[in-house]
């Protein structure tokens, strides 16, 4: 019998798990009759809330136009440079870009490939007024070392915590170690819709009424059905970029049940850990703290032949993902800032080696194992696995 396939990423037992709870969350929809903007869209931000610690939560139709709002409601100006590292997916900086601003790029950390205050040159910070680290994959930025050098260099610090759910540092979820940080609820991320939604995460009041202006064509007041004193005053030109009380409803259901996926995924990266710890030209594995703080939204490993041993697992059935294939500054939409090849050569090696391997509230132990045999015997040429 050939070994059933083994997908990137699944989650139909999450779903089988959730079923009951997603379902009353979708009568309840029903019976308002309201589909956008509503009620579990409400009772989502007061969950999530709680669940990072923020004061204010403002959900949105994706982590993308959480990251638009959430710089300009924190006074990004037309032309302002904003810091971003040259690894991340590409919404990172083109938000910057669909708010007025410029990206001003920075090289990352080979091991975690969060942005770092050594690598930020004078040149680039020069005239920055914003300094925006990405977390990815299951790393946070130094998040004490960048606040620092926000503050002597004079920066707004913001997040894109987009994949960081869970994710804390120093007890501080991630999003909420500056002014503002975001997530995305796209079905793939460790806590995902069906479909898009994202959040932004702030403590600041007023930050939070601009956000949430923002997302509704620029009505200020809370015009959520639920909050009495319906306000229809436009006050900013803004967007549409309400959530869907769908998505609201399956993230509620989800959010019962995120702790016990994210602690599946930390011991199957602990299996990977052990699996592919000794197999030589896997030259990179993500480091293994052992504390609670273990939160793996992707498996990322680095190896000298990608492509290839990304065609091998293919040929097994074992779906993989490359993120990211580009640096930011080397994307053809960038290219007005000049950049060339080796100007970030971190970022250039992570998008040239980085290969992500399945891991899901599906996968098993077992799965693990044979994903870490064929990367084993694609490396030591055997043809077994
Ligand atoms: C997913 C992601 C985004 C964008 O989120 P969407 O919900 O897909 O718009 C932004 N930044 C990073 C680092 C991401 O991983």
């Amino acid at each position: 019998m050939t070994p059933s396939s083994i997908p990137f990423f699944s989650q139909a037992k999450t779903f089988e798990k959730i079923w009951p709870e997603l379902r009353a969350g979708v009568d309840e929809i029903f019976a308002d009759g309201k589909f956008s903007h509503s009620r579990q869209v409400g009772l989502l931000e007061k969950a999530l809330a709680r669940y990072t610690g923020a004061r204010h939560v403002i959900g949105v139709n994706s982590g993308t136009d959480a990251l638009v709002l959430l710089l300009k409601a924190a006074g990004l100006r037309p032309g302002d440079r904003v810091l971003v590292p040259a690894y991340s997916f590409v919404a990172t900086a083109s938000s910057v870009v669909l708010a007025g601003g410029r990206p001003v790029f920075t090289d990352v950390d080979p091991d975690t490939y969060a942005m770092r205050p050594e690598l930020i040159t004078d040149e680039a910070a020069d005239g920055a007024r914003f300094l925006l680290p990405v977390h990815l994959f299951c790393r946070m930025a130094d998040m004490a070392a960048l606040s620092s050098c926000a503050a002597d260099r004079g920066l707004t610090l913001l997040e894109d915590s987009a994949e960081g759910i869970g994710m804390r540092q120093d007890g501080v979820h991630a999003g909420l170690h500056g002014r503002g940080g975001v997530l995305s609820f796209f079905p793939s991320k460790t806590l995902g819709a069906l479909g898009d939604a994202g959040a932004v995460l702030t403590d600041d009041p007023d930050l939070a009424d601009h956000v949430a202006a923002l997302r509704h064509h620029g009505r200020t007041g809370r015009t959520l059905a639920h909050f009495p004193g319906i306000s229809n005053e436009t006050v900013h030109p803004g967007h549409n970029s309400k959530m869907d009380d769908l998505q609201a409803a399956v993230l509620l259901a989800k959010l019962t049940v995120l702790d016990e996926g994210i602690r599946h995924r930390a011991v199957l990266a602990r299996r990977y850990d052990e699996g592919l710890r000794d197999v030589p030209g896997v030259t990179r594995l993500p480091a293994l703290t052992g504390g609670p703080d273990e939160v793996f939204y992707v498996y990322l490993i680095e190896t000298d032949r990608r492509d290839e041993l990304a065609a091998h697992l293919q040929d097994r059935g074992i779906g993989t993902e490359t993120y990211y294939p580009r640096p930011l500054h080397l994307q053809p939409c960038f290219a007005g800032l000049g950049h060339r090849p080796g100007d970030f050569p971190a970022a250039e090696a992570a998008s040239r080696r980085a290969l992500a391997l399945p891991l899901h509230s599906d996968l098993t132990e077992d799965e693990v194992a044979r994903v870490c045999a064929a990367v084993r015997a694609f490396h030591t040429g055997e043809t077994s696995a």
